[in-house]
Order: structure tokens, then sequence, then C-alpha cells
């Protein structure tokens, strides 16, 4: 069977739905922006990216870094900024999360793009967050 790589053959929202995401991002942006710095994908991945927005970087990549990241950590386009992916991978071995960095993580689907993700999981347009992981695949020193 080939491999879901994007939802957008999922059924668009009905402007029914639009109306409830608009009403959910209330909620939802106060309480992510703030914490998280949620971008509003729509598609929220932060459950394996260790708790760290990926949308943050600023190629929005969602399956690791580009390849460009500096030896010191340093993100291609800003050098200035540490690359978020280098940061996932730190958080995700303090928190032994490591694992769901083998996941992959479906490429965006823009018709989400600021839209409720909890909404989008309740009609399982995405997968739910995955809140606990137990068999790391990597020995991490
Ligand atoms: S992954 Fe998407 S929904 Fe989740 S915090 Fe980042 S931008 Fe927001």
């Amino acid at each position: 069977m080939t491999p879901e790589i994007s939802t957008r053959e999922k059924a668009p929202l009905t402007q029914g739905e639009k109306t409830l995401s608009n009403l959910l991002l209330l909620f939802e942006n106060a309480i992510k922006i703030p914490l998280f710095r949620c971008q509003r994908c729509g598609e929220c991945i932060l459950s394996s990216t260790a708790f760290i927005c990926s949308q943050r970087c600023p190629k929005q990549l969602r399956n690791g870094p580009c390849g460009g990241t500096g030896e010191d950590g340093s993100c291609e386009v800003y050098p200035a900024r540490t690359c978020v992916w280098y940061r996932i991978y730190y958080r995700s071995q303090l928190l032994g999360r490591i694992d769901l960095l083998y996941k992959y993580n479906r490429i965006h689907n823009w018709c989400l793009d600021k839209t409720s993700s909890w909404l989008n999981v309740l009609r399982k347009r995405i997968e739910p967050p995955i809140p606990f992981t137990r068999h790391d695949k990597q020995a991490v020193e």
C-alpha cells in the first residue's frame, strides 16, 4: 500500500467547519502561539518534534533539516539563529523521544493552513498527538 504523503485527498473544510475552525482558533492560538510560537499550519506535528514548532524553520521543513545547517548548529538562511531541527534533535534526546524523528510527517497541505489543527484531528484529517513514546530506536550518547 502506498503511504499517504499528504492530506490533500481528505475532504476540504465545509463552510460550517470553517466557522467552527475560526472559533477554535481563538483558543488554539491563545495557547499555542505564546507557548510554542505556533505558525498556524493546521497540521500540528508538535508531539513528534519534541514540542518545538518545526514550522518556524524558514523553509518550513517537516522532516528534518535541509542539509545547510552549520557545524555549530546555525541556520543556513539566518546564520544568527540556531537551526530549528538542531534544537528539535537535542530536545528529543533530552525527552527520550528520538524514535519519533524516524516517523515521516506528511507534506504540508496548504489548504489547511490557518485552520484549527484541533478540528482537523477531530475530523480525522490529521493524526492525533503522540503523548508517550517508549521504544527509542537509537541509543544516543
Ligand atoms: S506544527 Fe503547525 S499547528 Fe503545530 S505548533 Fe507548529 S505551526 Fe502550529
